[in-house]
């Protein structure tokens, strides 16, 4: 499982509720612009995805 963020999907225009629900601070918000996410923090727990209002984080199965 890997986390995705779609970039055009973001309104980049709110701060990001996903950030505050990550339980390990893998996700981080340069001012209004599209999250990102550090991969070694990351747990691939999903919190993520599910709080995003418009789908633009989502996890995917890694190959
Ligand atoms: S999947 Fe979980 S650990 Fe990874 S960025 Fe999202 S909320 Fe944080």
């Amino acid at each position: 499982m890997a986390v995705t963020i779609t970039a055009n999907l973001c309104p980049q225009n709110h701060k990001c509720p996903a950030v505050l629900v990550c339980p390990v601070e893998a996700l981080s918000q340069e001012g209004l612009l599209a999250p990102e996410v550090d991969a070694d923090l990351c747990t691939d727990c999903g919190e993520c995805a599910k709080t995003c209002p418009t789908g633009a984080l989502g996890i995917e199965q890694k190959l």
